[in-house]
């Protein structure tokens, strides 16, 4: 088994908390790393260094823009060197089919490629200012904000890091990154390329710890500026209140149960393949998943019969040959979407297909549900309005487009939702009453480094990703300049 560190101040270092952690394929059940967690002290030794990194040696910060934009597209281009490796690391601590992993470190590449460019470009920009103090030049910079805290999931594991990653160095912050303890393993991978890419020590540090101590303490320390964290909204609250005490900035990406609106005229065919890729992929293990499918009355017993066809038809396996399914990342995690198919039917929902552990063959050993559906299903049931995070699927039927869109809206969670229909107009007409940040039309996932990420309601607050992902790690200073020098001349006397 192969024995991983953690990296403080440029150093790999093991944690010296007592406990050691270990990556376990959930495919077998088997541990295929370990690593010696952060205690408190380290986690405290990380964010000096990043302190000092950003406010005393300010290599990094102060760094020519063309030169850290270069270093940047070093690291994309050291990263699709090792795609491959990258990819079957993720692959097998997280349990995602190998094309997805896959998938996702070509992302990141390209994440890091888009930050590289986009501050060649400049920034910044000119206020046309009315001022009773006379003529007046009034601009902003943009600058980086400090010392920032990234904290991210285990559904996702490299390319959520990425999108922290690549805009908060790219903005000329200094950074401390926790993982979840879940998937460890291609995290370090990047800090092994960050560390040879040359980024001057303490830029770039990598804790590895509970959420509640080591994370907690990142959200708490008055010596964070920033906090971006990734993760369920009941973690993002409590972040929210350990950040209040030096009111540091916060990003929060959280969680979601996203409406999936399927009208009459739609492509049937096109629409349940589009709806499974919805709440499916990555085995449903993903914060904008298609959970709530909401289905036009007349087409719902079609749809329903069709869509538990081919979820019937998916094939589970060792993510490494790409079945269509892997495991779940942990068997704690199975228990729970297991707790939750079990509610369901207590609930009085119907189940159509699936809602167990699929233990056959190479399967026996790992964390695998089958892909599972629910008809008849309420607005006051429970497997609706919670986030079940795994491959569950609950369908609602509706009559119209308004009950449609207030089915939708039903929801504390506001991360994305998508609606299916010819009739252009009415597509659009449902997005704009959609209370939701990330929406698609007869499509369900697409997600673009150029294109803003991020929730309403309680799904979190600001965006990753776009311009915005940028402007999220930094600062805007308002310049304001007197064209004509002398004094004031405000008082009477
Ligand atoms: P989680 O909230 O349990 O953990 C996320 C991270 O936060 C981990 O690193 C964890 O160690 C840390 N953490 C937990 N409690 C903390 C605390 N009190 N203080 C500081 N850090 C803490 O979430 P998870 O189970 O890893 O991931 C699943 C959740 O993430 C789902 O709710 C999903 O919807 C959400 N998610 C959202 C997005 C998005 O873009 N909106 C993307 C991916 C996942």
């Amino acid at each position: 088994m192969n024995h991983y560190q953690t990296y403080i101040n440029g150093k790999w270092v093991d944690g010296t908390s007592g406990h050691i952690l270990y990556a376990v394929n959930p495919a077998t059940g088997q541990a295929i790393g370990a690593v010696e967690e952060n205690s408190l002290a380290d986690t405290e030794e990380a964010i000096r260094a990043a302190k000092t990194s950003f406010y005393v040696t300010r290599e990094w910060r102060d760094m020519d823009v063309q030169k850290r934009s270069d270093i940047l597209l070093k690291i994309a281009d050291m990263i699709e060197e090792e795609l491959e490796e990258i990819a079957r690391l993720e692959s097998m601590d997280n349990g995602k089919p190998l094309r997805e992993a896959e998938a996702d470190v070509d992302d990141a590449v390209h994440c890091f490629r888009y930050y590289a460019g986009l501050i060649r470009t400049p920034q910044g920009g000119v206020c046309g200012v009315n001022s009773n103090f006379g003529p007046m030049h009034s601009y902003t910079v943009h600058e980086p904000v400090g010392v920032c805290a990234l904290i991210t999931p285990w559904n996702f594991p490299f390319l959520m890091g990425v999108w922290k990653v690549a805009p908060a160095l790219a903005a000329g912050n200094s950074i401390v990154f926790k993982p979840s303890s879940e998937t460890v393993l291609s995290t370090i991978s990047l800090f092994r390329i960050l560390d040879r890419a040359g980024l001057p020590a303490g830029t770039a540090n990598l804790v590895i710890g509970p959420g509640r101590t080591v994370g907690n303490l990142l959200a708490e320390s008055h010596d964070v500026d920033l906090v971006s964290f990734t993760g369920s909204t009941a973690a993002g609250q409590s972040i929210m209140r350990a950040a209040a005490g030096n009111v540091k900035k916060i990003g929060l990406e959280l969680g979601g149960k996203s409406p999936n609106i399927i009208f009459a005229d739609t492509d049937l065919e096109a629409a349940v393949e589009w709806a499974m890729l919805g709440i499916f992929f990555n085995q449903g293990e993903v914060c904008c998943a298609g959970s709530r499918i909401l289905v036009e009355r007349s087409i719902k017993d079609a749809f329903v019969e069709r869509l538990a066809q081919r979820a019937e038809q998916m094939t589970l396996g060792n993510p490494l040959d790409n079945p269509d399914m892997g495991p779940l990342v942990s068997e704690k995690h199975m228990e729970d979407v297991l707790d939750y198919i079990r509610l369901g039917r207590e609930e009085g929902a119907c189940l159509v297909c699936g809602g167990y552990r699929w233990e056959e063959g190479e399967c026996r050993n790992g964390w695998f549900v089958r892909p599972t559906v629910f008809d008849g299903c309420t607005a006051d049931m429970r497997i609706v309005q919670e986030e079940i995070f795994g491959p569950v699927a609950v369908i609602q039927t509706f009559d119209t487009e308004e009950e449609a869109v207030a089915l939708a809206n039903d929801t504390v969670y506001g991360l994305a939702g998508a609606v299916f229909t010819a009739d252009g107009a009415r597509a659009q007409r449902v997005i704009r009453e959609l209370r939701a940040g990330i929406t698609w039309i007869n499509c369900y996932n697409p997600a673009f480094c150029e294109a803003p990420w991020g929730g309403y309601k309680m799904s979190g607050i600001g965006r990753e990703l776009g311009v915005h992902g940028l402007e999220e790690y930094q600062e805007i200073k308002q310049v304001n300049l007197n064209l004509t020098p002398g004094p004031a001349g405000w008082y009477q006397n």
